[in-house]
């Protein structure tokens, strides 16, 4: 049924007590209004992947966000939205009427188009008598656009229980042009030290489990306050599902059938609660997020999946899947051609782009550390297997494509290990000399804990492409790029466990067009 229709058919319901009318929408079926036992945007609201003329905007009803469903029992309720130019609400270009159903969870995605370029906008849902907070989102620039600067921040790793998410309020406070996620939204389990506050259930595994998580994550005001007043792109990592799962594999290797079942699941609730568009949304366990964004002439931005496509991790421990330990060169299996980390489509689609778009930078938003990371201090090589370094073939043919790509400006963002990582992506990471080729900025985590800063400290001596690691410190990256240069700003809290801590800048880094070699500023 298309929105049309739909909007027809609820003027019909609501407007003449009909009988056919009420057995469609039994909701109604007591009059127009719906009177919510509580404010039903406990969730707030949220924009997501802006276009020139086009964002997302969503919000989820939940009264009672910890419980299933948020308390609500109706069918099919629904819910008016409004765009302005203005924050009091007083200029609308847009509205409509979308529906919330039990089927996702009362959430909502609403595409609007025709919107004016590199511009803010102001937005809110009304339900039954509730209203939800003005939300603001901003378009990117005419795709024609060339002499700008884009503003953008992106975090990794927020672990509930291990801090606060007091990087959003200074995200919130830099007034980036876009917030990137690059996984780690929730944890599904439960492990660190000096515990903040505490998840309110075990490990989830079914759909309701899965929602109830993400509201107990949305309901940190900082996070949902940078939902709030900035759009958002995403991808996700692991922990959205399980520790280090790859495609239909859990790290306890569960049957198949079952841990897909749980896949399932966990993409449902991602659907839910962020604000992607409909082509995003998840059949079964099957969940299309990769993507392309272009960002005028300045930049082509690669938004990869990193775990629903990927080849199994090699030399996992016995009788388990996942990465386990780190591995050493007897694991010859690691260097399999066949092996892919993001899957064969996804590196066709993405090959193809590379080979053929042309703009000023490409960026490529991935979860976890691409830059070789050799764990063996001296002799010998010993290699996590999570993340590229498990699938060296597979990150050999990304390299060779990016330094043959039709543009040749390369940046990785990367996240995962809760650590600063600056390097420099080289076409061969075992001679320091050959070429580099890209640049990568990991961009340590929001809350979640990392090991000792000595053995970061060892771990970069022993990696000569890479020029900076801080695994002591919690965070986000700022980034600002134009035509001639990247500014990256490694942003550090002073105590995670402080919901109003200050923040200051760890080091920054300056990435001239035409040279891959970072330069600390
Ligand atoms: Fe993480
Ligand atoms: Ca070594």
């Amino acid at each position: 049924m298309n929105i049309n229709t739909r909007r027809r058919r609820i003027v019909l319901a609501t407007g003449a007590a009909l009988a056919s009318a009420s057995l469609a929408f039994p909701a109604l079926a007591q009059g127009q209004r719906i009177t919510f036992a509580a404010y039903p945007f406990t969730l707030g609201v949220a924009s997501g992947y802006p276009q020139a003329d086009a964002v997302v905007l969503w919000t989820r009803l939940a009264p009672f966000p910890a419980v299933p469903q948020g308390g609500l029992v109706e069918t099919r309720i629904p819910v008016r939205w409004e765009l302005a130019e203005d924050e009091a609400m007083t200029r609308i270009v847009q509205q409509g009427e979308a529906e919330a159903t039990p089927q996702w969870a009362y959430s909502l995605h609403v595409e609007v188009k025709g919107l004016q370029p590199q511009r803010h906008y102001f937005y809110r849902f009304m339900a039954g008598d509730a209203v939800s907070p003005v939300g603001r989102t901003r378009t990117l620039p005419p795709l024609a656009a060339d002499h700008f600067d884009l503003r953008f921040a992106y975090a990794s790793c927020q672990h509930y229980e291990q801090g606060y998410f007091a990087a959003y309020r200074h995200i919130v406070a830099d007034n980036p042009d876009l917030i990137i996620h690059l996984g780690d939204y929730i944890y599904e389990s439960s492990w660190g030290k000096a515990h903040v506050r505490k998840h309110n259930s075990t490990e989830p595994v079914t759909l309701d489990e899965y929602r109830a998580r993400y509201a107990l994550y949305k309901s940190d005001v900082d996070l949902q306050s940078a939902h709030k007043l900035h759009p958002w792109l995403a991808i996700w990592d692991d922990h959205e599902v399980q520790n280090d799962y790859a495609n239909d594999r859990s790290q306890h290797n569960d049957p198949r059938e079952q841990f897909l079942l749980r896949r399932a699941a966990a993409y449902q609730a991602y659907y839910e609660h962020m604000p992607l568009p409909a082509a995003m949304r998840p059949r079964g366990p099957a969940m299309p997020i990769h993507t392309r964004i272009e960002i005028g002439q300045l930049a082509q931005l690669y938004l990869l999946d990193g775990r629903q496509y990927r080849s199994h991790q090699p030399c996992p421990p016995p009788h388990k899947g996942g990465g386990g330990n780190s591995v050493d060169e007897s694991c010859t299996e690691r260097l399999d051609p066949t092996l892919s980390y993001l899957g064969r489509g996804q590196e066709q689609w993405l090959y193809y782009n590379l080979d053929s778009r042309q703009a000023r930078w490409n960026i490529l938003a991935q979860p976890t550390l691409m830059a070789q990371c050799d764990r063996q201090i001296g002799p010998g090589q010993r290699f996590g297997t999570d993340a590229w370094d498990g699938y060296p073939a597979a990150r050999q043919r990304l390299i060779d494509h990016l330094q043959h790509a039709k543009t040749r400006d390369n940046i990785v963002l990367g996240g995962d290990v809760h650590t600063f990582y600056v390097s420099t992506l080289k076409q061969d990471f075992d001679h320091p000399e050959s070429a580099a080729v890209a640049t990568e900025f990991v961009g340590s985590s929001v809350t979640s804990q990392s090991w000792a800063q000595s053995k970061t400290d060892a771990v970069v001596r022993e990696n000569p492409h890479m020029l900076f690691g801080n695994s002591e410190t919690r965070g986000y990256m700022r980034m600002q790029l134009n035509g001639q240069r990247l500014l990256a700003d490694l942003r550090g809290l002073n105590d995670v466990a402080d919901a109003g801590t200050g923040c200051t800048t760890v080091a920054s880094y300056v990435v001239e067009r035409g040279n891959p070699n970072p330069q600390r500023v």
